[in-house]
């Protein structure tokens, strides 16, 4: 497996590649890497003839006072999991490398941005659109694999290939949790053993709103009220937001009518932890 960090290194391999008639896998991910990261790698194998993740810690989608300077990399141990994994090529670029010159441009969309994750990180969907438009281009990958952990950012990369009619196909795959519930994540590393074990309260909650959705509610409001109450309970030092949205748009209703979804965002300590759940 190669380890590259050139836009021009990536080019020439992947002009053979192609000149092979090989299809393309790409992974992105800001690294540190887990076996959620080691799924989406697995299902890429399984999926393309060549394989590519992508280790990016994107400044452009770092606000303020955000975690960028500690975001931990360990751009070793990530390149031995992704060649024990299936895959074929690392592209790990320098931040001045992914961006030559500022970029002017800057993809948007236009309902979404500001909402949920976006209202409390201005500007971060933008800069997550930007970069993961720029590894497609420079991926020209056939198949692009992401996880539902990140179910806002998930939902806008589909809805930005839609849109611009992007020649990638977006395959989403499951969120892989801990055994006892907790969405696995680079930053539950940050969490004490104490807030690790607090943290369970949000899959908790999602678990409550779940078995009341299975239930027949169908409220928005009562919904997020079954979520709410775990989260208190196990100690959160804030709750962010808790929405019930419809699947279909990501946008509010009184009433869940088809497939449903609740995100959730929450502090404990100076963690911020985000999870979601399905209601079909
Ligand atoms: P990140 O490195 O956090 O930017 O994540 C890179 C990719 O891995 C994104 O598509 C995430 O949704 C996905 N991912 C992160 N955590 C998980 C998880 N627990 N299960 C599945 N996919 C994940």
């Amino acid at each position: 497996m190669k380890i590259v960090s050139t836009k021009a290194e990536l080019k020439a391999i992947l002009d053979q590649v192609k000149a092979r008639g090989q299809s393309i896998g790409l992974v992105p991910t800001m690294g540190a890497l887990h076996p959620g990261h080691m799924s989406l790698v697995q299902a890429a194998s399984a999926q393309s003839d060549f394989v590519i993740v992508t280790i990016f810690v994107n400044p452009l989608q770092f606000g303020q006072g955000e975690d960028l300077d500690k975001y931990p990399r360990r751009l070793e141990a990530d390149a031995l999991l992704c060649e024990s994994h299936g895959a074929h090529l690392v592209f790990a670029p320098s931040p001045e490398e992914m961006y030559e010159r500022p970029t002017q441009t800057l993809i948007a969309n236009t309902d979404l941005d500001d909402l949920y994750c976006g209202a409390y990180r201005p500007g971060h969907f933008k800069g997550v659109l930007t970069v993961v438009a720029k590894l497609f281009n420079l991926s020209r990958a056939d198949k692009a694999f992401f996880g539902s952990k990140d179910y806002q950012q998930l939902y806008l990369i589909q809805r930005m290939v839609k849109d611009l009619d992007m020649c990638v196909e977006v395959i989403a795959c499951p969120t892989v949790r801990e055994q006892d519930g907790l969405a696995m994540s680079s930053r539950n590393e940050y969490l004490s053993p104490e807030l690790r074990q607090k943290a369970l309260g949000i899959s908790q909650g999602l678990q409550a709103a779940q078995l009341a959705f299975e239930a027949g509610e169908r409220s928005c409001a009562r919904l997020q009220e079954c979520v709410r109450g775990p989260i208190l309970a196990s100690g959160a030092d804030s709750i962010q937001y808790i929405e019930v949205l419809s699947a279909d748009d990501l946008l509010p209703r009184q009433n869940l009518e088809s497939k449903g979804v609740i995100l959730v965002a929450a502090y404990y300590g100076n963690t911020r932890l985000i999870d979601n759940r399905e209601l079909i």
